[in-house]
């Protein structure tokens, strides 16, 4: 070794991070070990597709050798596997990032993910996006040789580390460029070290790598495999989405997933087309089994890979898929766009505009398939992503009618708090006579399910649509109507049923409304600023009172639901409806003494079973304790 070599030689530490994911590595993950393979030769096909891509600006990166490959081969005596290829390389400031530090966010979710039962599978760090790392899996010692396209070769990198807590880094000369990395095996790790084995490995999870992986030609001699000079392709090593639909196997499909979604498990289904006329792209978009760690996390990467006539442009290209459809992962291949398309000219570009129209009608159209033909897929779909796709109504109007056809919602007609009924059930259920769809807001499902404003609805067994997620006053505040129904709150307005109700039951309301006007002036006089109106309602059998929200007001949890996330809502007063049936009612007539003591309790219960709060609950506390004292004298 020369001077200089030993001199520039440096130990680092790695970042926090990266210590506690290399524990977990080394310690915890047992199942699946062999994906380590997986994710390394990802990472170097990925380094040829950037040198592709690169080189499409800059032809001197390609240094004459232009034939891109991935190379694997062992050492039976020194026990090693290496996997080379000859894209990009990194530079010494890239490998001090990339190899000492995890600059992802979400790091935290990631390892509290890999607790309990899965603690113990390597699976699921494809997902998170550090691969690299696996390598300790199975290799107590990891050395990197790499150097950058179009570098001098004096500006090779050797890093090297045990997995402990740090590594050693130094230049070196590398005359070729590109990326070695070399395994030291760990004991228990042998069997890692025959040709039939490794072919075994990148035939299950990297057959559809775009590049050549090559490995030495074994010749069998007396009963043992001899490694010859010539080397052969062991991967199938096409552009799965160009072949033709029927030349792929649904494996083939299943495989290609999981290397683009980074997923451990089998897609739930997917939609694979060439589009002709005005746009020219081949589309393979795949609806994921569960939602990755990250879904809520606005800023995380998400998206489709983006490629122009075969040549990877970009990951996570978000132009070509809605937000609402983030979950989405595939590929597409436009044969249209320039080869130096950047973020920038893609969001503007009218052309992504018309590929990602084209896309979101396809996931749209697989989803209402699924829905249609394979209902408890399409469950388990719901469940991992129904919060997002609602989402949509709000956001994309041209898709809106769609999008809430694969609405599910839970239901008085059900028992389970689950999302199973769909608007269109609803509406084949309809009774005779009704020409709405009925619906309650709440925070939680209990509240919704217990809410007082559905009694007339039970007692009639007219269905109401319980909801309880955060986005769906929001989302419902853009859908008014389905297949020409309108959708109504039943906390919102006067309450009309319309038909349901006959001739002889409004008479009867009208007449009660009359006899008890002095009453109702009364409350009214009493609660003051509290409420808008004191009225009669019909929507109560069990209960006394209840508060509803005027026609054109905001709805009382979403102004809930806004303050909690400390923005402004507009304070509107509620209606408070008194149900003229009840006993607490008839006893309020009569109350003389502690009428605005009873008027209070009669307001602050309704807020209360709508799930609102009390200003002031300790007055509350009172005043209930003084009319129980009160009943018991
Ligand atoms: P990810 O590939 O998901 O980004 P990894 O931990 O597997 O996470 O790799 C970290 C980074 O190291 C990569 O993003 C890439 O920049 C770099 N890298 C890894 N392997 C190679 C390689 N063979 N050639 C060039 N760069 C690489």
């Amino acid at each position: 070794m020369t001077d200089s070599a030993t001199v520039n030689r440096e130990t680092m530490g790695f970042q926090t991070e990266v210590k506690q994911l290399l524990q977990l590595m080394i310690h915890s993950l047992y199942s699946n070990r062999e994906i380590f393979l997986r994710e390394l030769v990802s990472n170097a096909s990925d380094a040829c597709d950037k040198l592709r891509f690169e080189g499409l600006h800059n032809a001197a990166l390609f240094e004459d050798d232009s034939e891109l490959a991935i190379r694997i081969s062992f050492d039976k005596e020194a026990r090693t596997l290496t996997i080379a290829d000859n894209g990009i390389g990194m530079s010494r400031e890239d490998v001090i990032n990339n190899l000492g530090t995890i600059a992802k966010s979400g790091t935290r979710e990631f390892f509290s993910k890999l607790s309990g039962d899965q603690q113990k599978d390597a699976n699921l760090i494809g997902q998170f996006g550090v691969g690299f790392y696996s390598a300790f899996i199975v290799a107590d010692k990891v050395s990197v040789l790499t150097r950058r396209g179009g570098e001098q070769a004096d500006q090779g990198v050797r890093w090297e580390s045990d997995g402990g807590g740090e590594f050693d880094i130094e230049m070196v000369n590398k005359p070729t460029r590109g990326t070695e990395i070399t395994l030291h095996l760990r004991e228990d790790q042998d069997d890692l070290l025959a040709g039939y084995k490794l072919r075994e490995i990148v035939r299950k999870y990297s057959n559809h790598i775009v590049q050549p992986i090559l490995m030495k030609k074994e010749e069998w001699k007396d009963g043992v495999p001899e490694l010859s000079e010539e080397d052969e392709t062991v991967n199938q090593a096409t552009a799965l989405w160009t072949q033709s639909k029927s030349d792929i196997t649904e494996e083939q499909y299943k495989e290609f997933y999981k290397h683009v979604g980074h997923d451990y498990d089998d897609p739930l289904g997917w939609s694979h087309a060439r589009v002709e006329g005005r746009q020219e792209y081949t589309q393979l978009l795949y609806i994921p089994k569960h939602a990755p760690f990250d879904l809520w996390d606005r800023n995380a990467r998400h998206g489709i890979k983006l490629y122009v006539r075969r040549v990877f442009i970009m990951d996570d290209a978000e132009q070509l898929m809605p937000l609402y459809l983030r979950f989405v992962r595939g590929v597409v291949d436009s044969a249209d766009l320039p080869l130096n398309v950047s973020r920038e000219i893609l969001q503007e570009s009218k052309d992504i505009e018309a590929i990602r129209k084209g896309c979101t009608g396809k996931v749209l159209g697989l989803l209402a398939d699924m829905a249609e033909k394979e209902p408890e897929k399409y469950a388990t779909f719901w469940a991992e992503f129904g919060k997002v796709l609602k989402e949509g109504v709000g956001e994309d109007m041209g898709n809106k009618d769609k999008i809430a056809a694969l609405l599910r919602f839970a239901s008085t007609q059900a028992d389970t708090n689950e999302e199973i009924v769909s608007l269109a059930d609803y509406i084949s259920r309809m009774k005779e006579g009704q020409d709405k769809i009925y619906y309650v807001t709440a925070e939680t499902f209990n509240a919704a399910k217990n809410s007082p404003h559905l009694e007339v609805f039970r007692k009639k067994g007219i269905e109401v649509l319980l909801m309880s997620d955060r986005v769906d006053e929001w989302a419902l505040s853009y859908l008014n109507e389905f297949e020409g129904k309108q959708l109504v709150s039943v906390a919102k307005g006067g309450l009309d049923l319309g038909k349901l109700e006959d001739e002889a039951e409004k008479q009867e309301q009208e007449k009660q409304a009359d006899e008890l006007k002095p009453l109702l002036e009364k409350i009214k006089a009493s609660l003051g600023d509290k409420v808008k109106e004191v009225r009669v309602t019909h929507r109560l059998t069990d209960s006394p009172a209840c508060l509803v929200a005027d026609d054109n007001d905001m709805s009382a949890n979403l102004a809930r639901m806004l303050k909690a996330a400390g923005q402004n809502a507009p304070s509107s007063q509620p209606i408070l409806e008194i149900n003229p049936q009840h006993p607490v009612v008839t006893r309020l007539n009569a109350e003389e003494k502690h009428f605005d003591d009873w008027a209070a309790v009669l307001f602050e219960q309704a807020l209360l079973a709508e799930g609102g709060q009390l200003d002031d609950p300790a007055t509350f506390v009172k005043r209930i304790n003084q009319l129980m004292m009160e009943i018991g004298k």
